[in-house]
C-alpha cells in the first residue's frame, strides 16, 4: 500500500524504525535530519527543508517528496522506513491501548513488510515478541523477507518470523498465544492516486460507473480473510484495513462479518472511537451501519468510529480505510 508515484506523492512520509533506532537521539545524530525546519502541518511543506512532525502516530514524519531520504545513511541501515500516514494506522490501532498489550500478533497478508515491520515496533523488548508474518505470493515473500531483514537487523531477527502460506490455510490451534492481528489483504487499490475516484465521486448514479461485481468479489474475499483470523483462539484484536476507498471492501465487509452466524455470539464488537485514533477526523460511512444500528443514528455513528477513513491528497497520501475488532470484558454485542 505504499506504491505511491513519487511525483504525484503531496509529501513523502517516513518513520523512525523504534527496532533499531532510538528516536530520542535519532535526530542529534542524523545531520539530514536535523537541519530540516520543523512546521506544524503538511501544507506547509511546499519546498525542501522542513518537516512535520505527524499529529497521529508517534516517531511519524513528513518531508517534501524531492528530498534525498533514500540516500541517508539512516535510511540505508533501516533506521527509517519509509510509509505513508495512512498505512500507518493498523500497527498503531493494533498498538495504542498501553492496558492491551499483545506478546504475538499475525500480520496475515504482509509483502511488502510495511505493516508488519511497524507492528512489530510496537511489541514488547522482550524473547517472547513475535510477529508472525505470512505472504502466500512466492516473490512478495522474498521482498517481505528482505524487508524484515533490514528492518529488525541481526540482533532482533526472531522477532519476525516469515512465511510463504495462504494465511486462511493456517490451523487456529497452531497459534494459541496470538492475540493481535492486521489483516491488509488485496483489495482494488482505489485508494492509491491515478486510480482514486474523487470523494465527491460517492454520489450513488456514479456507483453505477464502478465494477461492482470486481469490488464484490474482492468484499468475498476480504470476508474470508478476516473471518479466518476472528476465529484463533485468543484472538481479541483484530485490524482489517484496505487502500480502497469503496465500502463494498470497507463498512460493507466489517457488517457481514459482525452478522455472520459463525462470527456472531462469540463477543467481537467494534473498538469504540476512543481507541482508534480518535483525534483523527475521517471515520466510516455511518450510513453503511444502519442495517445493524436499526436505524438509531447514534449506534450508527458510534459503529462508524471504530473505523477510519482517509481520502486520497486531501488527507495528505494514500486512500486507505482501517476498521477495528475488539473482543473483550462486558461487550455490547452489535448485530444480535
Ligand atoms: N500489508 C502490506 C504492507 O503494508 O506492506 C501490504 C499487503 S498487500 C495490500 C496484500 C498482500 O497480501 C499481497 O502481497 C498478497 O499477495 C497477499 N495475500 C493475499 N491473499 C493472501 C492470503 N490468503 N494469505 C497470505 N497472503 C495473501
Amino acid at each position: 500500500t505504499t506504491d505511491v508515484d513519487e511525483d504525484e506523492t503531496p509529501i513523502r512520509w517516513f518513520r523512525i524504525n523504534t527496532i533499531k533506532a532510538s528516536p530520542e537521539t535519532f535526530f542529534e545524530n542524523n545531520e539530514f535530519f536535523q537541519r530540516l525546519q520543523p512546521v506544524n502541518s503538511i501544507d506547509e511543506i511546499t519546498e525542501t527543508g522542513f518537516i512535520y512532525h505527524d499529529d497521529y502516530i508517534p516517531h511519524l514524519y513528513g518531508i517534501h517528496p524531492r528530498e534525498k531520504l533514500t540516500s541517508t545513511p539512516a535510511y540505508l541501515k533501516g533506521e527509517v522506513i519509509i510509509q505513508d500516514r495512512a498505512s500507518c494506522f493498523p500497527g498503531y490501532i493494533l498498538n495504542q491501548d498501553p492496558s492491551d498489550v499483545h506478546i504475538e500478533i499475525i500480520d496475515a497478508c504482509a509483502a511488502p513488510g510495511n505493516k508488519t515491520t511497524h507492528s512489530a515496533s510496537f511489541l514488547p523488548d522482550s524473547p517472547d515478541s513475535v510477529v508472525y508474518a505470512f505472504e502466500r505470493d512466492s516473490k512478495r515473500v522474498k521482498i517481505l523477507r528482505t524487508m524484515c531483514e533490514k528492518a529488525t537487523g541481526k540482533a532482533k531477527q526472531n522477532l519476525i518470523q516469515t512465511t510463504h502460506a495462504d494465511f486462511t490455510s493456517t490451523k487456529h490451534s497452531d497459534f494459541p498465544n496470538v492475540t493481535g492481528f492486521v489483516v491488509d489483504p488485496s483489495c482494488s487499490g482505489s485508494g492509491i492516486f491515478g486510480r482514486a475516484l474523487e470523494d465527491s465521486q460517492r454520489e450513488e448514479e456514479q456507483e453505477e460507473d464502478i465494477d461492482t461485481e470486481r469490488l464484490n468479489k474482492l468484499a468475498g474475499f476480504q470476508f474470508k480473510i478476516v473471518k479466518h483470523a476472528l476465529l484463533f483462539p485468543a484472538a481479541r484484536k483484530v485490524v482489517y484495513s484496505t487502500c480502497s476507498i469503496h465500502p463494498h471492501e470497507n463498512e460493507r465487509v466489517v457488517v457481514d462479518l459482525l452478522t455472520d452466524p459463525e462470527i456472531k455470539g462469540k463477543g467481537w464488537r467494534l473498538e469504540t472511537r476512543d481507541n482508534v485514533i480518535p483525534s483523527w477526523p475521517r471515520r466510516g460511512w455511518k450510513e453503511e451501519f444502519t442495517v445493524l444500528a436499526h436505524g438509531d443514528e447514534a449506534i450508527c455513528e458510534e459503529l462508524a468510529g471504530g473505523c477510519v477513513r482517509a481520502v486520497p491528497k486531501e488527507d495528505g497520501g494514500i486512500g486507505f480505510f482501517a476498521a477495528c475488532f475488539v473482543k473483550k470484558g462486558e461487550t455490547t454485542q452489535i448485530g444480535k
